[in-house]
This record gives structure tokens, sequence and C-alpha cells, in this order.
């Protein structure tokens, strides 16, 4: 076989650089993908109920990145809606991120939007050198909320405390000096009208894209001809795992599905102290789908399943380091998004980053 370029994986990462490939090059392209479907994790499904769900967790499209969203417009409409979020503290259920509404449901007081800023001040435990995600919230809120909605939650979600952890992971939670109770600020957010499968479909229909499904790519690399791989699997994996596995956290999901209409008042419920799920998602809540049931979904955080999220600790970070060393020697192979690149990219910051690559040349 004989394929200029040959992308590995079909996730958002794999088909946005196989499309550009396909229609802007008017180029062949080969898309090798391991599991029995495109899209990656962003792939959904009906279940046997007839209701769709996100086979891989929820996941909600939100950006402020106006090319990408109309970029992404061209293979799909959108079901448009504001995401909200509660967390279950002390039997309550409080709006997350942190608002005045937040503050004023966790403590039964009534501050005012002016009133906030002072309020945590006063909370914020005073760190000079902040290392940790420990300390980006001690810094932030203080010890009280940090019990109460942040430290136990963290250690579901990573199985270790928040102080082993660097600061991207808390440092990604904004705090609101107002009652806006949207949980994300974006000017664009939604689901694909007809989910995500059928708009990476559309990505990918050309007649340039050959998809070879069920397929790891090292079953039939040597048997083909390219100029240039894409290569988007996990690095460590390319490289037979010479300087060592890198970690990755992992969640299982339980399904369930009731027959009533409505499971909980909004799209998602975070759970930080209470239960070993970290948080339940009601896929209706998310897609605007009409039924007579409705499916929800657990999050159980473990170690050992699909490779989810990039462990943010410096060894991981030094040994993701060594692999770099070898990536920059490749001539002829590009690694791109989440598992190449060893860290989360959200899904408009990993189509950003595909489009990017591309405009950027494919010559390795
Ligand atoms: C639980 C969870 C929830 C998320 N929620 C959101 C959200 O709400 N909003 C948001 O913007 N983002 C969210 N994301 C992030 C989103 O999933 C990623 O941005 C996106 O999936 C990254 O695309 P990718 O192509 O880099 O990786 P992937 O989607 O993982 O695609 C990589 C593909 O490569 C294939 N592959 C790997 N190894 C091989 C091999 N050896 N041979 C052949 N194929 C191989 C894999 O099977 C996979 O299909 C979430 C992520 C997770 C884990």
């Amino acid at each position: 076989m004989n394929y200029k370029y040959v992308v590995v994986g079909a996730g958002l990462a794999g088909l946005t650089i196989a499309e550009r490939i396909a229609n802007v090059l008017n180029e062949k392209v080969l898309i090798i993908e391991k599991r029995n479907h495109i899209g990656g994790n962003v792939y959904d499904s009906y279940n046997d109920e007839g209701i769709l769900i996100h086979n891989y967790g929820p996941h909600i499209f939100h950006t402020n990145d106006k090319e990408v969203y109309d970029y992404l417009s061209r293979f799909t409409s959108w079901y448009e809606f504001w995401h909200r979020v509660l967390t279950y503290v002390d039997g309550n259920l409080i709006p997350m991120p942190i608002t005045v509404e937040t503050i004023n449901q966790l403590y039964n007081i009534n501050l005012s939007c002016d009133e906030l800023e002072d309020f945590l001040k006063k909370q914020a435990v005073p760190i000079d050198d902040i290392k940790t995600s420990k300390d980006v919230a001690l810094s932030k809120v203080g010890l009280d909320i940090y019990e109460k909605i942040f430290e136990n939650y963290t250690k579901k979600q990573w199985g270790i405390d928040p102080a082993e952890l660097d600061t991207s992971v808390i440092s990604r939670i904004p705090i609101r000096f107002n009652r806006d109770t949207r949980y994300f600020a974006d000017r664009y957010q939604g689901m694909p009208k007809h989910g995500y499968a059928k708009m990476c479909e559309k990505m990918i229909s050309n007649k340039n894209i050959k998809l070879l499904l069920n397929t790891d790519y090292k079953e039939v690399i040597d048997q083909i001809q390219y100029e240039t791989l894409i290569y988007t699997g996990p690095t460590d994996y390319f490289y037979d795992y010479k300087h060592g596995k890198m970690l990755y956290r992992s969640i299982r999901f339980e399904y369930e599905t009731f027959s009533k209409e409505e499971y909980q008042s909004v799209p998602v419920v975070n759970y930080p102290n209470d239960y070993d799920y970290t948080r339940i998602t009601e896929f209706k809540k998310l897609t605007g789908q009409e039924h007579f049931k409705t499916t929800i979904v657990k999050e159980y955080p473990n170690s050992d399943g699909e490779p989810y999220y990039p462990f943010p600790t410096k060894d991981n970070k030094d040994l993701f380091a060594l692999y770099q060393e070898d990536m920059k020697k490749e001539k002829n192979v590009i690694f791109l998004g989440r598992l190449a690149e060893y860290r989360y990219y959200n899904m408009d910051a990993v189509v950003r980053r595909a489009l990017d690559v591309f405009e950027g040349g494919l010559n390795g």
C-alpha cells in the first residue's frame, strides 16, 4: 500500500488533520484506528433504550475560538445550551464554579457580589511559593472551602493528595464575583445536534480518506509506504516503552437507565465527599433529547483502565521529557493530540492544535 500521509488514531486530532489533507491538499490519506469506531473519546452512540450516551464520559463542547467553532460547524449544527453543575456538600446542592450564590448557600449567609472578594480574602491562606494544587486552592479560598469542595474530590479523581499534584489541576477552577451560575463562560457552547459520531463521520466523508478500523498500526505499518506519519496514539507505546510507561488516570463509567423522565435537576452533580464516584451526568440534560426514560453515568476514577488523563506530577513530566528528546529526532513523524503530546486538551484545543500543525506544514 502506498499513501503519502498515514494518520494513526481517529480521534478529533487525527480526523481534523486527515480532513485538511484530503480537502485542502487533495491528497490521499489512510487513517488507522485500533477501536471499532471513529471519534476517539468523543464517540457517542444510542444505548438499548434509544438514549444518546457518551461512551467515554460526558463531553461538552465550549470555546472562545471562533475559527475552531466555525470549522466544526461545517460538519454539524449545534444544540445550544448552558451547562450547569451542582456540588453536593453537607446535604445541600450548591452551584459550581464558585460564585456569590455558592458561598451564600454553603454558609447560609447573604453576601452581595461586592462582598465576595473580601470574604474570600479573609479565608485565603497566604502562601509565597505556590507549588501544588493544594497551595493554589488554599491561597484562593482558604482551608474550609478547600476541605468542603476541593480536597476529597481531587483525592478521588487522582488517587493522591492535592499537595502532591502540580498547579495545573486546581488552577483550572474559576471563581466568579457575580451570580452567573453557568459552568462555562465561553462564547460558544453546546452539543453537535446529531451527536459527535455523526459530526466525525462528516469530517472524513471524502474519497481521499481511507479508514482502517480494528487495527493497531503496528500490525500493518511495515506494509505501507508513506512520506509522513501523523501519530496521535501514546508516545511510550510508539517507542515500545523504552524509557518506561507513562502514567495515566482512568475512569470506570457505570451507566444506569431509569423509567422516569428526569433523574436530577442539572446535567452534572459532583460528589466531593460522599460515595466512591466523583460525579453523575444525565445525558438527556446535555443533548436535549426527549425520551420517557433517562440514562445517567457515574464516574469511578481508577488507575488501570483506558488512558484518559495524563498524571501531572514531576516524575511523569521528567519521564516524558526523555521521550521528547526521541520525538525531536524523528524526520517524518508528527506527534499530535492528547496521547502523543501527553497533555490534557479540551476538544476545541485539540482541533486548534491540529489546524495549527496543518498550517505549519506536514513535513515531519
Ligand atoms: C472523561 C473525559 C471527559 C472529557 N470531557 C470533555 C469536555 O467536556 N469538553 C472538552 O472540550 N473536552 C473533554 N475531554 C477531552 C477530549 O476527550 C479530548 O480533547 C479529545 O478526545 C482529544 O482527541 P485526540 O484525538 O487527541 O485523542 P483521542 O480521542 O484519545 O484519540 C486517539 C485515538 O487514537 C487511537 N489509537 C491509540 N493507539 C493506537 C494504535 N496503536 N493504533 C491505532 N489507533 C490507536 C485511539 O483508539 C483513539 O481513538 C474529555 C476527556 C475525557 C477523558
